[in-house]
């Protein structure tokens, strides 16, 4: 793929994601590991705001190859792509109602919604540590390893990885929609869970 094709798939999904509010401000970032290249957005950016000069070239050490500063959760991204080489691709966010999971130190796994039960299982919740650390890195990447596609980081977010930024952009709008579907749930009366018979069978569908 041409590099010219792989910017502007990174800005578009990055100006989709600000749209869709899942990245207030400057928080967030992204990446594509394409051809030993991991093409990330740089520090302090606003994903609304991307173009293809916000957009940073690593090798898989995290050497800068290409353009300035990337995202301080570089090793967060370098990590994932190191443990997972099916992933190809990576976006963090701050999204205020899945961050509030991660603040209440609350995973996601209420078996309200099939098409959750069935792409996610559980969204696991990543224990605190300082944003941009090797300790953050590790800690979420792990549960990668055990297989898992999207994890909320306590106090801080949620990152989600999957083959193209298409599809982590469908992870993430998803997670989003169990986030505010919970909350309203929760105000509007008693929640009615799945039961275990009912979990199978959704199971069951992956065949
Ligand atoms: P960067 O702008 O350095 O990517 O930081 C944003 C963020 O979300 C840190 O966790
Ligand atoms: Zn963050």
């Amino acid at each position: 793929m041409i590099k010219e094709d792989i910017l502007k798939d990174i800005n578009y999904w990055a100006r989709r994601a600000y749209s869709a509010r899942m990245t207030p401000a400057t928080s967030g970032n992204i990446s594509r590991f394409e051809e030993d290249i991991i093409f990330m957005s740089r520090s302090g950016v606003c994903l609304g705001d991307m173009g293809n000069e916000d957009v940073s070239e690593l090798n898989i050490n995290g050497d800068l190859l290409n353009g300035i500063k990337p995202s301080s959760e570089k090793l967060m991204h370098l990590e994932i792509y190191k443990k997972r080489p099916d992933i190809k691709a990576v976006i963090h966010i701050h999204c205020p109602y899945t961050t509030s999971f991660a603040v209440c130190h609350k995973e996601m796994n209420e078996p309200i919604l099939p098409e959750f039960i069935y792409n996610f299982g559980t969204v696991p919740s990543a224990k605190y540590a300082l944003p941009s650390s090797m300790e953050l890195a590790q800690e979420v990447s792990g549960y990668f390893s055990n297989g898992h596609n999207a994890v909320l980081m306590q106090n801080h977010g949620l990152v989600a990885g999957g083959k193209t930024l298409k599809e982590v952009f469908y992870h993430l709008e998803s997670i989003q929609a169990y986030a505010k579907t919970y909350f309203a749930a929760k105000f509007l009366g008693k929640i009615h869970k799945l039961n275990k018979d009912e979990i199978k069978k959704i199971n069951d569908l992956k065949g």
